[in-house]
């Protein structure tokens, strides 16, 4: 359904961070595509790292990563779970991305004989970003969302420069939806809608009015309060949507499309609605929310205690749970607190277990307990890039003998450096978008585990990382059951291994959380849930 002109809904954020911008964003573009709309979305973040890649999970969760390689905000792997489009670097800009090529601009000689300046320079590189999307005609509907909330010094430029295309492309063609908070205030029994009324005249003194509310909000809204609320905001009453708290994001969709935000926004852009066909999302939903059974996975990492940390493997067993109807019950351990003498006692309760992604010295001694636990015993594993480096550490040096064995990640100066810097990472000091990134090619080996998951011997998958199985070690660890099942053709890197002798043990070099989506769960982790589940521990 190609309207003529890709059009824009903006989505912006009152009151408080974390309402859930994202999720909203994502739920009313999967509407949109079930209607036959060609939708995408876009994020704006206002800090001034280029890039979310040299950031600690602590400060902003998992860092995600495109097909094109670039490493950007998770609220990517949100649009890309629910819509099952791929997205790219061009779908998440950052203030210092934009201040990056401002200023190379500016060396280059492109404003020669003008004071560089935020309005227009900064607001212009803003808009030209915003428009790229739209450009080549893919979209129709482009939701942006504007990170942090609105009277935040840095995201002013973003509210600026989307006053500016308001007013430019016009009323049917831009749309602002204003996220907020309706607080309830236990002792006096109430919703308040004072914080909305005011966040709303904050976003109008920098001259942009909204044009829908959608209220976060722990009880339901009457129709008073969603009168008050579009009076005092200059909004239709049928514009007021309430979001009350769900049990899973999975379950927004539906409700925004209770509340009809898909129509309210197709009529104020001027766009036919139709009914959203959301039968296989619901076909989905029904087997999560009923399972017949349940697993219990272990997720051993470093950064267990935030729940944002590993945002994509968490989402990929909600996915796989659903293919195999059972409820995947993760329980998070620390790597750091895992010996030889507690092993047995924190995993023996387990169906499966996964070792995730990480970086540095701290933890991986237990990551390597843990590994050599599930290998003797028998219990499916699952190594995720270092996951899967530590695994190739603990074979050599419980079954190869190596003692000192490790990653020169750990120990630089390890004689026996079965995990090793990739040599065009050798030389490469800076830290930010340096690593192996993004979607590369492996080959898998006919009649592996792998191949026979996957249904097929060549598969793209995406990355991140700077080091790599030692080649040299390989023959000695295949010669005592540790397969080299995946590489890449041109590199001879070693994607994946796997031990034949075991009912599920598979490391992957790569990040198969990243492309598992509702309607294509990923393959690995729908086997190994299913492996899980045939693990009567
Ligand atoms: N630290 C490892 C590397 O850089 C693994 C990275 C990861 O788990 N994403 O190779």
């Amino acid at each position: 359904m190609m309207s003529s002109q890709t059009k824009y809904i903006f989505v912006t954020g009152g009151v408080s961070s974390s309402l859930g911008k994202g999720i909203i964003a994502a739920s009313l573009a999967k509407l949109l595509q079930a209607q036959g709309y060609k939708t995408t979305i876009q994020k704006l973040d206002p800090y001034i790292n280029v890039d979310p890649g040299t950031l600690n999970p602590y400060e902003h969760g998992e860092c995600y990563v495109t097909n094109d390689g670039a490493e950007t905000d998770l609220d990517l792997g949100h649009y890309e779970r629910f819509l099952n489009v791929p997205t790219s670097q061009a779908n998440n800009i950052t203030t210092g991305r934009i201040y990056q090529s401002v200023i190379s601009k500016e060396r280059q000689g492109k404003y020669l004989g003008k004071t560089v300046q935020v309005i227009p320079h900064i607001t212009d590189e803003i808009k030209e970003n915003i428009k790229f999307l739209g450009s080549e005609n893919k979209y129709d509907i482009i939701i942006t969302e504007i990170g942090g909330t609105v009277g935040d010094i840095e995201s002013l430029p973003y509210i600026e420069a989307l006053r500016q295309l308001k007013w430019e492309m016009g009323e049917e063609n831009l749309i602002v939806i204003h996220l907020t908070l309706i607080p309830y205030l236990s002792a006096a029994k109430e919703l308040k809608t004072k914080p909305t009324q005011h966040s709303v005249k904050t976003l109008m003194e920098s001259g942009v009015q909204a044009d829908i509310l959608v209220c976060r909000t722990e009880h339901e809204l009457n129709n008073d309060i969603k009168e008050k609320l579009a009076r005092f905001c200059n909004v239709n009453s049928d514009c007021v949507i309430e979001s009350v708290d769900v049990n899973t994001i999975y379950d927004v969709p539906n409700y925004m499309y209770r509340e009809c935000l898909d129509k309210v926004a197709l009529k104020k852009l001027k766009l036919k609605y139709s009914e959203p066909d959301l039968n296989s999302w619901n076909n989905f939903l029904n087997k999560y929310k009923n399972p017949k059974s349940s697993v219990k996975i272990a997720l051993i990492g470093k950064y267990v205690e935030l729940q944002d940390s590993y945002k994509s493997i968490l989402e990929s067993f909600i996915h796989a749970g659903s293919v195999n109807e059972v409820r995947v019950d993760i329980v998070p351990i620390h790597s750091e607190f895992i010996d030889s003498d507690n092993v047995h006692e924190k995993l023996k309760s387990y169906n499966g277990v996964l070792v995730a992604p990480g970086f540095g010295e701290r933890g991986v001694e237990g990551k390597i307990e843990a590994i050599k636990y599930v290998r003797t015993n028998n219990i499916p594993f699952f190594g995720i890039c270092y996951g899967m480096q530590m695994a190739v550490v603990e074979f050599a040096r419980n079954v190869l003998n190596i003692a000192d064995a490790n990653s020169t990640e750990v120990s630089a100066n390890t004689n026996n450096p079965v995990i090793d810097l990739m040599e065009n990472q050798k030389t490469i000091t800076d830290k930010g978008g340096t690593m192996r990134l993004g979607s590369w090619q492996c080959s898998l080996s006919k009649g592996s585990l792998c191949s026979s998951i996957y249904k097929s011997t060549n598969i793209e998958e995406r990355h991140r990382h700077r080091y790599e199985l030692n080649n040299k070690y390989l023959k000695k660890l295949e010669e005592n059951g540790l397969i080299a099942s995946g590489k890449n053709d041109d590199t001879n890197l070693v994607e994946v291994v796997e031990i034949e002798d075991h009912p599920w043990f598979v490391g992957v070099q790569f990040h198969p959380e990243y492309k598992s989506t509702v309607s294509s769960p990923h393959p690995l982790f729908v086997s190994f849930v299913n492996a899980a589940k045939n693990n009567n521990n």
